[in-house]
């Protein structure tokens, strides 16, 4: 008789997502002539910058030509993208990155849940909260999270490190050391940074403890701010002690594409043993590669004019960012993210809950956000909106929420 993964029971019911859309369904329903505007859902709205797409006709021609066309892609993706993320993103930011310890892959959420799959299910995870949902989902999939307490919303074997307005919404190093900690910088959902000399703390903690430090930088292209680092591997001791994950969904706007890549340094160790080949092979094992021609359009990701377009976007993003951020704390919000992450975190007014925040937002000023407390219990009482509209709903959303 077959049997199931009884862990997948412990994950807790109604995805934050699925909620949302279910309660803009019914006011919709109740209100047609509702007019809503949508800042909730992390996606990014601005179509394939022009050189990008125009690298994908050619490489789309390519696959219809028996001399050009590709079949399987190499394990670890072509040579071609590697070097190009190696050089652009690491070597010229002086990150002692080489294009072997770059793995490509569809995308940084798989990479972000299947990378617990290379380390024991004995290791203790340390999450930020409020966080990303996928890497506590992924690690209780794996049975490594122990038992899910609905009264705190929190798992018993997990060290959350909260972070809300008294620490910056920036994670003190726990006292109860974790074997893995994720952290994610530029933060979603709250939109903050982590400047070098505290991420240096970071990686300090991880080499003297012997813990790994798993890196999301998905919103790096964000940054705009001189101290801010774009790489953990800016820090001294990383290669040791770090792995790292990028995405070209919010850089490039691939997020209907599929593009990302994880980097595993040579060095990095646990118990002795180093995790390049275990991570070589899970991906050579599972994985068959991106297409090749979502890799050659990322390699145009940094030609010199798809960098001028991609960055542009970016801009177009920030200044709704900077748009919301202002016209919210003229309302007299308090406000923050919004600078180095297109991400906006608000704290709800009169003590509402984020999720009492949600509906009056949506019946009064039509708007649709996210409830911090759907991204972990310290994230009650606050509220994400993405920068990722377009320009004139961004304006009116704010006008409107400006007049409740
Ligand atoms: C959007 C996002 C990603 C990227 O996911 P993809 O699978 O590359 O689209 C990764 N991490 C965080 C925190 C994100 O918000």
């Amino acid at each position: 008789m077959a049997k199931i993964n009884r862990n997948y029971l412990s994950l807790p019911g109604s995805y934050l997502f699925s909620r949302i859309g279910e309660k803009i369904r019914c006011f919709q329903e109740q209100h047609p002539e509702a007019d809503i505007i949508r800042l909730g859902i992390g996606d990014v709205t601005q179509p394939i910058a022009p050189a990008i797409i125009s690298t994908l006709h050619d490489a789309v021609d390519e696959m219809g030509d028996a001399e050009t066309f590709h079949g399987y892609a190499p394990d670890l993706g072509y040579e071609f993208l590697r070097s190009a993320i190696a050089q652009k993103d690491y070597r010229e930011r002086n990150c002692d990155i080489s294009a072997e310890e770059i793995f490509i892959s569809d995308g940084a959420k798989c990479d972000c849940g299947n990378i617990q799959e290379i380390f024991s299910t004995d290791n203790r995870i340390a999450v930020c909260d409020p966080v990303y949902p996928v890497y506590v989902d992924s690690n209780v999939m794996a049975g490594r999270c122990g038992k899910y307490d609905p009264q705190t919303g929190r798992f018993a074997n997990v060290i959350y490190m909260p972070c809300t307005k008294e620490n910056g919404y920036v994670p003190q190093l726990p006292e109860e050391v974790p074997d893995l900690i994720y952290l994610c910088f530029p933060n979603n959902p709250t939109g903050a940074v982590m400047k070098k000399d505290k991420l240096q703390e970071w990686v300090d903690y991880a080499v003297y403890h012997g813990s790994v430090i798993l890196y999301d930088a998905a919103y790096e292209a964000y940054i705009s701010e001189a101290e801010i680092p774009h790489s953990i591997y800016e820090c001294e001791g990383a290669r040791k002690c770090a792995i790292e994950f990028r995405s070209f969904s919010k850089t490039a706007g691939f997020t209907g594409l599929r593009l990302g890549f994880t980097v595993v340094p040579k060095e990095l160790e646990a118990e002795g043993t180093a995790l390049w080949p275990l991570w070589a092979r899970r991906h050579g094992t599972k994985y068959n590669g991106a297409p090749y021609i979502i890799q050659r359009a990322g390699e145009a990701v940094y030609s010199a004019e798809g960098r001028r377009q991609v960055l542009s976007q970016v801009a177009y993003y920030m200044e709704n960012a900077k748009i919301i951020y202002s016209s919210l704390r003229s309302a007299g919000y308090e406000v923050s993210g919004g600078v180095n992450a297109p991400y906006i975190w608000l704290r709800t007014p009169g003590r509402m809950t984020s999720w009492e925040f949600f509906d009056y937002l949506l019946e009064e000023a039509g708007v649709v956000g996210t409830p911090g407390s759907g991204f972990g219990p310290s994230g009650e009482h606050y509220f994400r909106l993405t920068a990722f509209g377009d320009r004139k709903r961004t304006i009116e959303a704010v006008e409107r929420i400006g007049r409740l």
